[in-house]
């Protein structure tokens, strides 16, 4: 009789929970120890943790550049791209307006900044935003390798937007390369299955380094503050956007959170959106049931546009912010303040380090993140639908993608 093996998911979660166990146990027992630090926190739980989040970075620009071009050379018609375009910036941004009023409205309602010292660990940041002329002159890269080098997410993207219609407009040598393309598409796919088959190890070793630096009593005077932060992010992952899944995708909404979970997982673990998106990219066209030339192109464009967990927190640490300070905000503006953050969300594109800063922030990052990824998944399954790019069968489909493990 064979034994069932363990799904991926639940490996991941006992490494996640294992690692948090015995890197807690380690800060309150072996804290000071310097062999402990040296040959474990520092060695071997750092090496193998930061080479699982330096793996999944790695292939973020290749497999981003090469899907977009297989999506769109085999679109059948381009100027479904425009649409298709306005249609996630149009949702991500009514999201994130969602996510940020959600947040300012609980945050007035329990009051997370009465009772706090303004001189106590909180201290704010503001980002400046760019102009949108700059914003959009932006979008396209002088140099592509460049691009790719530096990572700049949307520069990629219109890169490979404009070659993929070429390839798409050329003829044969279009469908020549475009074979080559599928297959180099294949080998990043199976290179994200090989990393996700040690994400457990991976998500382990990263857990039980953070668990020696962090503690739960770091949060101090800020557990309002940390809970209602918590609270709202989870309500916005949890009902949110599972109503968004059944009123908009029509479709039953467990299924998408029960898919969803290794992504978030992986946010959790990574809190990082960038080193996640593979893992999302796979998840939505493999298990969603979202076509890749949709996928493709609205998962790294979530990735680096779309923030709603940031968002959240930014809400959040607005109202708080202005408690501890004693500022009277009013409608008027929390309004500007909802729609500051919205365009913000777009121009701002990968700006890391917003908001308040907290010893333990690094703890909502995560769950921030998780929610980020979550946002993307739907919007990118809410549009495919609309362009009739989904297919119903495999988000059903239980072991959709499963094979691939
Ligand atoms: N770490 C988050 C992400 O990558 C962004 C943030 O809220 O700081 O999605």
């Amino acid at each position: 009789s064979e034994k069932k093996k363990l799904s991926l998911t639940s490996r991941i979660v006992i490494g996640m929970v294992a690692g948090i166990i015995l890197g807690t146990i380690i800060r309150y027992v072996a804290g000071d120890n310097a062999w402990v630090s040296l040959y474990l926190t520092n060695g071997l739980f750092d090496v193998v943790g930061q080479i699982f989040i330096t793996s999944l970075k790695m292939l973020v620009v290749p497999l981003v550049f090469v899907s977009l071009v297989v999506g769109t050379c085999s679109l059948s018609d381009p100027s479904k791209l425009g649409r298709l375009g306005g249609k996630a910036v149009g949702m991500y941004m009514i999201t994130t307006a969602i996510a940020i009023s959600f947040a300012i409205f609980s945050a007035v309602l329990v009051q997370p900044g009465s009772g706090i010292e303004r001189s106590s660990e909180a201290s704010f940041e503001a980002n400046e935003a760019p102009s949108i002329s700059e914003v959009i002159i932006n979008l396209f890269p002088d140099n592509p390798i460049n691009a790719m080098a530096e990572g700049n997410m949307l520069q990629i993207i219109v890169f490979a937007l404009l070659f993929g219609i070429s390839m798409a407009l050329v003829g044969k040598p279009g469908e020549r390369l475009k074979g080559f393309f599928d297959d180099l598409n294949a080998v990043i796919m199976k290179l994200v299955v090989i990393l996700m088959a040690v994400a457990p190890y991976g998500v382990f070793a990263l857990m039980a380094k953070l668990f020696t630096e962090i503690g739960v009593e770091m949060i101090g005077s800020l557990a309002k503050y940390f809970l209602l932060v918590l609270f709202v992010l989870i309500a916005h992952g949890l009902i949110v956007y599972p109503l968004f899944m059944r009123v908009l995708a029509r479709v039953k909404p467990g299924i998408f959170l029960k898919k969803m979970r290794d992504a978030q997982l992986f946010g959790f673990s990574t809190a990082s959106s960038n080193a996640t998106m593979p893992i999302t990219l796979e998840t939505v066209t493999r298990r969603l049931g979202v076509s890749n030339s949709v996928g493709s192109f609205t998962v790294p464009l979530g990735a680096t546009i779309n923030m709603d967990g940031t968002a959240i927190m930014q809400g959040v640490a607005t109202v708080f912010i202005a408690q501890v300070y004693g500022l009277d905000l009013g409608i008027a503006e929390y309004l500007m303040v909802i729609m500051t953050a919205t365009l913000a969300s777009v121009g701002t594109a990968g700006v890391p380090g917003v908001g308040l800063i907290i010893g333990v922030d690094r703890l909502l990052d995560m769950t921030r993140t998780a929610v980020n990824v979550t946002g993307d998944a739907m919007v990118s399954t809410v549009v495919a639908r609309s362009e009739g790019d989904f297919d119903e069968e495999v988000y059903y489909d239980e072991n959709a993608g499963k094979k691939l493990e």
